[in-house]
């Protein structure tokens, strides 16, 4: 079957705020189990598509389709519950709560009520599966506000993948992160897009010369070019927006 087909596209997506055009005619396709960053100079309209997408911000024209289904008008939750995830720039974690607790609540967000009453103790598989993943097992039953932060990024993380979403849309992962988180953070990607699509809007251009595989240039609220890192990096128009500044 067409294991690679599209799995989230959006057509002709327009967005205005207050007579001003954030998005301005945005086609994008991502294929199902892609990596795909989106880069982009500030104000280039990269968190407007995210916010489109999960339902925060709705378009003044176009379409978005998730797996078939359009996505456009639909409420937030109902958007989580088709399987799209995302991060904040803000954290969601509780710091009071352990990072098993954390995970648990993120996973139980998906829960119908019937299930989250019969809950039995210990952690469920998904929970297992989200820690193992971010690598914070050795943390698992530390109050998360003892988190580094690039652990704590780590486990917002976490919370996505215990969301089991088919979709994940990160902003700026690696933001604020030492050299060693980025890189562990870097693999962490890479694992995750085995079995998840994955949206990573990014500016840190090393970062994507090791870790990127397709590359999207938002400007002006528009794709500017799309293509592999050394494409897009080598391109003059990439360069005199992006990389010049
Ligand atoms: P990026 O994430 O690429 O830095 P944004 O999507 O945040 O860009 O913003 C795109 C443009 O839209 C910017 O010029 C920004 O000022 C504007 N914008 C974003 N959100 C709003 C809003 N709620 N109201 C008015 N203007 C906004």
């Amino acid at each position: 079957a067409g294991m690679t087909g599209s799995l989230l596209e959006i057509r002709g997506l327009e967005v205005v705020f207050d007579g001003f055009r954030a998005i301005n005619g945005v086609d994008l396709t991502v294929g199902e189990g892609e990596l795909r960053f989106l880069i982009g100079p500030n104000g280039a309209g990269k968190t407007t598509l995210i916010d489109v997408v999960t339902g925060l911000t709705r378009p003044a024209a176009g379409t978005v389709t998730f797996a078939g289904t359009e996505l456009t008008g639909r409420k937030e939750h109902r958007i989580v519950r088709l399987g799209i995830g995302r991060t904040f720039q803000t954290s969601v974690v509780f710091e009071e709560l352990t990072v098993v607790e954390n995970l648990d609540l993120a996973a139980g967000f998906r829960r119908p009520l019937a299930a989250l009453l019969r809950r039995r103790r210990g952690i469920s598989e998904t929970v297992a599966t989200a820690l193992d993943t971010i690598g914070l097992t050795g943390l698992a039953d530390r109050p998360a506000g003892v988190l580094s932060h690039g652990q704590r990024q780590w486990l917002e993380i976490g919370m996505l993948i215990a969301q089991r979403p088919r979709l994940l849309l990160l902003d700026e992962p690696v933001a604020g992160m030492s050299k060693d988180e980025r890189e562990r953070t870097g693999e962490l990607l890479t694992e995750i897009a085995k079995d998840h699509t994955v949206i990573v809007v990014e500016h840190d251009m090393e970062f994507l010369r090791r870790y990127a595989s397709r590359v999207t240039v938002l400007h002006e609220g528009a794709v500017l070019v799309e293509g592999d890192v050394a494409t897009v990096q080598s391109d003059p128009r990439v360069q005199e927006v992006y990389l010049g500044r």
